[in-house]
């Protein structure tokens, strides 16, 4: 592979808090380009959303997508305002056409806890929560989308697509990066999460999550009905270390994994498919609290380190993967002494604060690829 250095992000700051988390997060990545150096970022922003979507009628501009389609990767904030909608009544939400139309299959939802923070369950072992929820982002019941049947005003119908070519992709991911953590000393398990014992599709899911399975002797596999994962989460999150699951029940159970973490401010992700991949923080546009500074923007920095860290993996630029170690390692130290509280978690530290921590962190630091 020949390496590369220079790298086109899309950036979609979109409604609500999202251009609040963005801005800071672009002097984030500008800080981690300077100190480190060996790549460059060309940041192109590009409008989408709802409030576009008020001006314009269309949520997503072709001109948008065209930038994002070209882009190495795309960066975006958050989508949607309950106020604006669809004659449906659903929300706009581009960053759903984004993963549909890009074939972003992988949803890469992190539950990492940072040290330091308040959390909701106490860990009895100890040690802090590191588990990965793969949540399938394409298809699943998400594929009814707009595609509602309605009879009269009296029954709606909502259909769930569950596709062999995707779901191999998916559990491969899902594998692949069970036998990746397992290199650095995580468990090497795939739990797949499903309602194989009520519905057809989901028996089908896991038919092919078993049949992939036996392609990775080296991965321990198991497999768990949605409810029951509910309750475990909650009981001995500890416990997993990759999960798979179907669109909506991993929309679900991601913003459960968020909460384990302490809040939504603090839960990043990337949507990746086999060409493109979208980074984004777990949580929406968050309406409640737009223009009072409180906006937790770690979920947000995490993201854009996360693309930092594909970027690096992905066109052989071992200065992107530094970039992305560092700004994770300078979040894990800003929280770490327990002095810095998000207003989420019951704090008073805001925006402003927080990124002047993590910059305050990253500056204190000499990094150079090894
Ligand atoms: P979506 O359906 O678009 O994912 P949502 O309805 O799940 O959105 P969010 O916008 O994620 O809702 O907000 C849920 C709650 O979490 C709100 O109370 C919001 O204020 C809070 N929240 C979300 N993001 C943040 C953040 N970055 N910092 C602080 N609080 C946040």
């Amino acid at each position: 592979m020949t390496a590369r250095e220079d790298f086109v992000v899309a950036v979609l700051p979109g409604d609500g808090i999202g251009p609040e988390v963005m801005a800071p997060c672009l002097d984030i990545l500008g800080q981690a380009q300077r100190q480190v150096g060996g790549f460059t970022l060309t940041l192109n922003t590009v409008e989408a959303g709802a409030a576009f979507y008020a001006v314009s009628g269309e949520s997503i501009p072709s001109t948008s997508l065209d930038h994002a389609q070209q882009a190495d990767a795309i960066l975006l904030a958050a989508m949607g305002l309950p106020s604006v909608r669809y004659p449906d009544g659903t929300e706009i939400a581009p960053q759903l056409e984004l993963r549909e139309q890009l074939g972003l299959y992988a949803g890469v939802r992190p539950i990492r806890t940072l040290a330091g923070l308040p959390l909701p369950l106490a860990d009895r072992r100890g040690a802090h929560l590191d588990a990965v929820l793969i949540r399938e982002s394409t298809e699943g019941l998400f594929a009814a989308r707009g595609k509602t049947s309605y009879d009269g005003d009296k029954i709606a119908r909502d259909t769930m697509v569950i596709t062999r070519s995707v779901c191999e992709r998916l559990f491969d991911f899902a594998f692949h990066l069970a036998r990746e953590r397992k290199e650095s000393g995580a468990p090497g398990r795939v739990t797949c999460i499903d309602k194989a014992n009520v519905l057809g599709g989901f028996a089908f899911f896991r038919k092919i999550f078993l049949e992939r399975a036996e392609l990775f002797p080296d991965i321990e596999t198991d497999c768990a009905y949605v409810d029951a994962m509910a309750l475990n989460l909650v009981k001995r999150p500890w416990d997993f270390d990759v999960m798979v699951t179907e669109n909506m029940f991993g929309d679900i159970l991601s913003d459960l994994g968020a909460a384990l973490m302490g809040g939504m401010g603090l839960a990043p992700s990337a949507d990746i498919g086999d060409d493109h991949a979208v980074f984004q923080p777990c949580h929406g546009s968050a309406p409640d609290i737009v223009g009072l500074g409180k906006a937790n923007p770690t979920a947000m920095i995490l993201s854009a380190a996360m693309m930092l860290e594909w970027l690096g993996a992905r066109h052989d630029n071992s200065w992107c993967v530094v970039a992305g170690s560092l700004i994770r390692a300078s979040v894990g130290r800003a929280f770490s002494s327990g002095v810095l509280l998000p207003f989420e978690l019951g704090g008073a530290a805001g925006t402003d604060e927080i990124v002047a921590c993590i910059l305050e962190e990253m500056q204190a630091v000499d990094h150079a690829p090894t």
